[in-house]
């Protein structure tokens, strides 16, 4: 009973979190953000650090160059700017993650410093979709 309670929770919390724009999965399970030139890959580490891979049309990672990265998580104790540092591979937050999900969270990339920033709004659900087995916020799940 207890098992089936927990079902109907993880396929009514997945559907409240469909949206008419279709998410697309990253290679590590995470959400693959539509930037340009770049796609940027947005991932939350065991550790609740947040990291961007970005990777060309082709899903190859780039390794980061001029890029900057700010995301904020908006938690219900307030705006909290999350400091990003560059990595062999691309972007890693200094600092985890707020307690307190679902909050939304807001990355901001811009491709170099005279580029226009491009802004992505994530709701960030950490519990593991019942259907597709990917994070709340990384759900692919369509029309169930
Ligand atoms: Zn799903």
């Amino acid at each position: 009973m207890k098992t089936k309670a927990l079902v109907i929770l993880l396929a009514l919390a997945c559907t409240s979190l469909l949206h008419a724009e279709k998410v697309t999965a990253g290679p590590k399970g995470g959400r693959l953000l539509d930037s340009t030139p770049l796609k940027a890959e947005f991932f939350v580490t065991a550790e609740r650090h947040v990291e961007i891979t970005l990777y060309d049309d082709h899903t190859n990672p780039i390794l980061p160059g001029e890029q900057t990265i700010a995301v904020t998580a908006e938690s219900s104790g307030g705006r909290t700017p999350l400091p990003m540092e560059k990595t062999a591979a691309g972007f890693l937050s200094k600092t985890p993650l707020p307690a307190g999900e679902p909050y939304r969270i807001v990355v901001q990339i811009r491709a170099t410093p005279e580029a226009k920033q491009q802004n992505f709004r994530i709701d960030l659900d950490l519990h593991t979709c019942g259907e597709c087995q990917r994070k709340e916020y990384a759900c692919t799940c369509e029309g169930h």
